[in-house]
């Protein structure tokens, strides 16, 4: 396994995969990897010829006041977990000088309208478009067949695909099932941020959205019965700070325009974003007609 810093020779490498013919698989992170970032690497492994794995703490999509600078980063332990899953390339993105992720005088950003704007979007003025630039980028760079994001950032991962096809990118964008600890939390590296108390009161979130699940799987598809349910057990936790707590059409984020789950062609996001201490979570499930059939090709 090739450890880099400087894209550009990132770039070299990735040329040389697709000129001698070789499928390709990209897998954009943050680092501090857990077992969520390994479900999309293995996916990647086993699909591609070559993988390629970034790690890079992409100041663009931080607010002012958000968690850039405390940010968990364990660089020697994610380098290692890549080597084990059989990685090809690591590109351990700079933020400053010579073949660093944004060249210097930057001044290019990718919107990704309105995919962007609902949800995290509201409270997170500029993330989504630091994201879509970021990937972009990343896209350009290595040019790959395939690139992984996980559900658990459905929102991103929406914007992703969307802007994959229009950017005439050629990248397969596969998004996967969102990994949990036993416990049901979704694993998140701010996960690290929480004290054990915190941690109980963030299980309200997977908790909630468990139910909903089980009345939808039990046959309820009336909207407004599943977001009541969401609403009332959400409401049992009250150290919880509750950013949104919202049910969306999931295809195009927006208020469902019908009230029962399967009038809408792709379902509904059952999506939440909290505050449990000073540690902001989020959340979601995919209830619809086809999640079922997409969760099941990933699993091959
Ligand atoms: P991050 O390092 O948080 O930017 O995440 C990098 C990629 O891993 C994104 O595509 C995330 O959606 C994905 N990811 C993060 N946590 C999980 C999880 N618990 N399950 C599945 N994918 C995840």
């Amino acid at each position: 396994m090739i450890t880099h810093h400087d894209v550009r020779e990132a770039c070299e490498w990735a040329g040389r995969v697709r000129a001698a013919g070789l499928s390709l698989g990209l897998v954009p992170t943050m680092g501090a990897l857990h077992a969520g970032h390994e479900a999309l690497i293995r996916q990647s492994v086993k699909q591609c010829d070559r993988t390629a794995v970034t790690i890079f703490v992409n100041p663009t999509q931080f607010g002012e006041n958000e968690d850039l600078d405390r940010y968990p980063r364990s660089p020697g332990e994610d380098i290692e977990l890549c080597r084990g899953l059989g990685v090809d390339l690591v590109l351990m993105g700079e933020t400053s000088g010579a073949g660093s992720v944004y060249p210097s005088g930057a001044e290019t950003w990718v919107t990704v309208d309105r995919l962007s704007r609902p949800l995290c979007g509201r409270y997170r003025p500029g993330h989504f478009r630091g994201v879509a630039t970021v990937v972009t980028m990343l896209f350009c760079m290595f040019r790959p067949h395939r690139a992984y994001f996980g559900l658990k950032d459905f929102q991103q991962a929406r914007l992703i695909e969307r802007l994959a096809i229009d950017l005439h990118t050629g990248v397969d964008v596969r998004a996967l099932p969102t990994v949990r600890e036993a416990d049901g939390l979704a694993m998140s590296s701010r996960n690290a941020y929480l004290s054990r108390e915190e941690r109980r009161q963030a299980l309200a979130v997977p908790g909630a959205l468990e139910i909903v699940e089980a009345a939808f799987r039990g046959g309820e598809q009336r909207i407004a019965r599943l977001a009541a349910l969401l609403e009332s057990a959400l409401r049992r936790e009250p150290g919880l700070r509750i950013e949104y707590a919202e049910i969306r059409d999931a295809a195009t984020l927006e208020e469902p325009a019908r009230s029962l789950v399967g009038e809408l062609d792709d379902g509904v996001v059952v999506a939440v974003a909290a505050h449990s201490g000073s540690t902001r979570l989020i959340d979601n499930v995919w209830l619809g007609p086809r999640t079922g059939a997409a969760l099941e090709e990933h699993r091959e």
